[in-house]
């Protein structure tokens, strides 16, 4: 599974065009190709993907259902859209905006009631690595970003670790970093709900990724896939690490 968040980039004729180059360079690949645009590109990502295998989603959303939020998303306006799935606290947002585990979690159950694919971000930074906090964090992360899920009913989720330091920087995790991260995330996942929902649920890589590193990371156990920002903006790095799959 590799999902492509384009951040602030690209206006809806560039979202359509990376779309139409990149999907035949995909077609034999085995994996499940998602692609994140801005708001204002939604609609023509959509459109331009009918018929792929590509999956359009949004990189956020509001928690209410709808009402007096000026500038804000609701889920029914990005289903509209033909939105399938949605980036919720990344780290970017977590930091810039605000938004703590407690707000995640709130629209971790919105996406879901409304039938949204969420994808929970999560990750420590360069500082409580260094404090040997990490695997607090992402306990805390998880525990709260995860409450009230009902698993029970089938909710279907993805979870994407992503260490601050490595996103945007250049500075990827080692595999073996990442891997230790991923099977403490899945120790998280199976003590707080079980064994089968740790072992079905898809933990992603998300830092720096690139063509030269992604085939290393991809190698270890619990890692299902990765999230990937600047390497996601170029149809050619994009689709050389999809085809690695
Ligand atoms: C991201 O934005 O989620 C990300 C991983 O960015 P980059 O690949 O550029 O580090």
């Amino acid at each position: 599974m590799i999902i492509g968040n384009w951040k602030m980039h690209k206006t809806s004729l560039e979202a359509s065009q990376f779309i139409s180059a990149l999907a035949p360079k995909i077609t034999a690949c085995n994996a499940s190709v998602f692609i994140a645009p801005s708001y204002t590109s939604l609609y023509s990502a959509c459109k331009t993907a009918e018929g792929t295998n590509i999956t359009i989603g949004s990189q956020n959303l509001n928690e209410h259902l709808e009402g007096a939020y000026t500038g804000e998303i609701s889920t029914m306006m990005l289903k509209a859209e033909g939105v399938e799935f949605v980036l919720i606290g990344h780290s970017e947002r977590r930091q810039r905006y605000m938004e703590t585990d407690a707000l995640i979690n709130k629209k971790m159950i919105r996406a879901l009631q409304d039938d949204l694919l969420p994808v929970l971000c999560i990750g420590e930074t360069e500082q409580e690595r260094k404090k040997g906090l990490t695997q607090d964090v992402l306990k805390q992360q998880i525990k709260v970003g995860l409450k009230n899920i009902p698993f029970e009913d089938g909710a279907e989720i993805i979870v994407a670790y992503e260490p601050v330091w490595a996103i945007g920087t250049g500075k990827v995790a080692t595999a073996q970093i990442a891997q230790d991260a991923h099977s403490f995330c899945r120790k998280c996942l199976k003590d707080t709900f079980n064994a089968p929902l740790a072992k079905k649920i898809p933990i992603l890589y998300g830092g720096s990724v690139k063509p030269d590193n992604f085939a290393s990371l991809i190698a270890k156990e619990d890692i299902d896939g990765a999230l990937i920002g600047g390497a996601s903006l170029n149809v050619e790095t994009f689709s050389k690490i999809i085809n690695l799959c």
